[in-house]
């Protein structure tokens, strides 16, 4: 059966989440703290439902253990992707996270290479990323007498503007943002400052881990040089943001009404999040309405879908490579 699989997302409630999920994507949130909306996951801590087809009711985890051929007969154990939308109503603590090689030694599981898309950003809003030391021993002073503002880097940004943060990388979502985040199937997260916060829930400082924080991070920062490539794909507008080590991110805008075909052969499979608009896909003569908030994955066996609509769609496909 060549069908789209639309998933049913599910949230996590953070210090520093908000009701955004909910006032821009209409999304039943748990509660005005929710930080983030795990959209596409096959991980353990927060796996995606079929919603609709021959597999309606199933997680994607049983889905790519199952059914290989559905995902290109990929080879890893596990599926690869991850897609969150996240509202830091409040600023995320700054953090960095291990590569595939310390991540399988230390947490048993994927490094954590991602990167961010951003939907919306309040005026004067900016993320941290990366920072100033020229080596190990100036990274671990600067760390050890919290001389926070001459580490770290602050980056202005707004709606629009595309970040990649390799792992190793120190990083955080600053407040008043929320962004489409692609990354490696993977939760480690080391943390290295947190504003001194108490967590209401504990009453206490969260943990932070220096030690695997100040192993991992990448020293010098190295800023990397993103080449956008834009093409016109029928009715639509396809940017390239990002063609990495473990996925493609494409930015695709479809305008006036007019369909757009796309296509992919037997060795990949695509993901694809309408982060804005609305309109219609048809795949295999079936009609699916498309509207803001809406993920779902054209598996291997698709290899023709139509798009159209007023729409905008954050696409990815696994790095096959690898
Ligand atoms: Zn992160």
């Amino acid at each position: 059966m060549q069908e789209p699989y639309f998933l049913l997302p599910t949230f996590q409630e953070k210090i520093w989440g908000g009701n955004r999920l909910k006032t821009e994507f209409n999304y039943d949130i748990p509660s005005d703290h929710t930080g983030e909306c795990w959209a596409i996951s096959a991980h353990p801590h927060g796996l995606s439902t079929i919603m609709n087809g021959q597999y309606r009711g199933w997680t994607l985890d049983k889905l790519y253990k199952q059914h290989r051929e559905l995902f290109g007969n990929a080879t890893t154990d596990k599926f690869p992707l991850l897609v969150k939308i996240l509202d830091a109503n409040d600023d995320l603590s700054v953090q960095v996270h291990p590569d595939n090689e310390y991540a399988q030694k230390y947490e048993k599981e994927l490094g954590k290479t991602e990167c961010w898309y951003v939907l919306k950003a309040d005026p004067g809003a900016e993320m941290i990323y990366g920072h100033n030391a020229k080596n190990k021993n100036e990274l671990q002073q600067l760390v050890l007498t919290k001389q926070w503002y001459r580490l770290l880097r602050h980056v202005p940004v707004q709606a629009g503007d595309f970040l990649y943060v390799p792992s190793g990388t120190i990083h955080a979502i600053g407040k008043g943002i929320m962004v489409i985040e692609i990354q490696q199937s993977s939760d480690s997260t080391y943390r290295l400052y947190d504003f001194d916060r108490i967590d209401p829930n504990t009453g206490q400082l969260r943990e932070l881990h220096l030690k695997h924080a100040l192993t991992v991070t990448n020293v010098p920062h190295v800023d990397h040089k993103l080449t956008m490539i834009e093409k016109q794909v029928g009715n639509a507008i396809v940017t390239t943001l990002l063609e990495g080590p473990y996925f493609k991110v494409d930015h695709c805008q479809i305008n006036d009404y007019g369909t757009s075909v796309f296509n992919q052969d037997e060795m990949t499979y695509t993901l694809v999040s309408v982060i804005d608009g609305k309109g219609k896909l048809a795949v295999n003569k079936q009609d699916f309405l498309l509207h803001k908030g809406q993920h779902f994955i054209l598996p291997s066996n698709v290899r023709q879908w139509k798009i159209e609509g007023n729409l905008e769609c954050i696409v990815t496909q696994p790095n096959n490579k690898l």
